[in-house]
């Protein structure tokens, strides 16, 4: 797997998508039998994943399951929640305990461990041993939303990899420059995104909206610029990913990526189910079988214009969903390929949240 490819995958089958997705990617080539693998989820908190805001086990058990097919045996689970929760409460409500004990895989608490220092430019940047002293580490952010940072995905889940006296150092440095930084200093061999149903607004989740679909790649700072457009931000907005680019931890450059979609799962994906902030933000929306990748981009670009406080400003009703294929003169504007019929719409199946915000931009009247 060349560094300039994004895989993507859509779909409701999680655990048979996973194993898909490494092996179109080509995960395999990179492995050997006697090689430790750590496996990097995100548990920032003590919920399940059906909140928004942490790695599904499922996925990881698809990792798992893929990596003990090639010949892998020496496997572990490591993690940090964040200062204010408790890994092991964490491992266990999520469903990791039970993982763990079925698979006989460790799980490691990265509070209790030991860190070196790295020097990355400028900055001294203290990181767990266990993440450095495995032969491979697979990165297993979430996507979603961060009240600091906009958003969250492959580099931010490596704060995770840091001692807690580190994470609040952070904090006191602004976050992004270190943050940025941090992809130097323990660059990921290969993530893997959950980007089933992050969070709307807020990294501890409570808001999810359906996204079905994980994203894999080897560049961390390439997935994130992928992962930022499906939220509704250039990769600009997030000031990190910029930064990470800047320090040589990988490329931001869009253009130059080679984006291979699998979209075999996605029609027979979930029908969107909005929560009570997203049907809020969802007002103007009129959806027929809409599928949930495309409905979770639109909630992400509405919330986007939320944010900018221009969402008032968009008075025309807007169309979404299969149900919506072949029909003609819906006045309004028209979201996905499927409602190409309306007197504006934007092409894509599914459209990314990036670019469904420039289109209601630019027909707002
Ligand atoms: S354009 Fe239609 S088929 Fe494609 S993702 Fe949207 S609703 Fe589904």
């Amino acid at each position: 797997m060349n560094a300039n490819e994004i895989h993507v995958i859509y779909g409701n089958n999680y655990r048979q998508m996973t194993g898909e997705i490494l092996e179109k990617a080509g995960l395999a080539n990179e492995l050997c039998p006697d090689m430790r693998i750590g496996l990097k989820p995100n548990l920032v908190v003590a919920k399940r994943a059906s909140e928004g805001a942490t790695t599904s086990p499922v996925i990881v058990e698809g990792v798992i399951d893929f990596l003990r097919s090639h010949g892998i045996q020496d496997i572990s689970i490591m993690e940090g929640s964040w200062v204010g929760d408790d890994t092991k409460r964490a491992y266990r409500i999520c469903g990791y305990t039970e993982l763990a004990a079925k698979y006989q895989i460790p799980l490691y608490d990265l509070k209790e461990d030991g860190f070196t220092v790295q020097r990355v430019a400028e900055l001294d940047i203290k990181v767990c041993r266990k993440p450095q002293d495995v032969d491979y580490l697979i990165n297993l952010p979430v996507l979603k939303a961060h009240c600091q940072t906009l958003f969250t995905c492959a580099i931010k889940n490596l704060k995770g990899c840091i001692p807690d006296s580190e994470k609040r150092r952070f904090h006191s440095l602004g976050l992004m420059k270190p943050i940025g930084y941090l992809a130097k200093a323990l660059t990921p061999h290969f993530t893997l995104v959950d980007a089933i149903a992050g969070d709307l607004t807020f990294e501890e989740g409570g808001n999810p909206v359906q996204m079905d679909r994980l994203i894999a790649g080897k560049d961390p700072v390439l997935v994130d610029a992928y992962a930022a457009s499906l939220l509704g931000y250039k990769s600009a907005d997030i000031e990190y990913i910029g930064i990470a680019e800047q320090i040589g931890a990988g490329s931001a450059d869009l253009g130059k990526a080679l984006i291979r979609e699998y979209n075999e799962g996605l029609k027979k994906g979930n029908e969107f189910k909005p929560s009570p902030k997203a049907a809020r933000l969802a007002r103007k929306v009129t959806a027929q079988e809409a599928c949930s990748a495309c409905y979770g981009g639109l909630i992400h670009a509405l919330q986007r214009l939320d944010d900018a406080g221009r969402l008032s400003l968009l008075r025309q009703p807007l169309y979404i969903g299969q149900g919506f294929r072949g029909q003609t003169g819906l006045a309004g504007l028209g979201i996905g390929q499927c409602a190409k019929g309306c007197d504006q719409y934007i092409a894509g199946c599914p459209p990314t949240a990036k670019s469904i915000v420039e289109f209601l931009e630019e027909n707002m009247v």
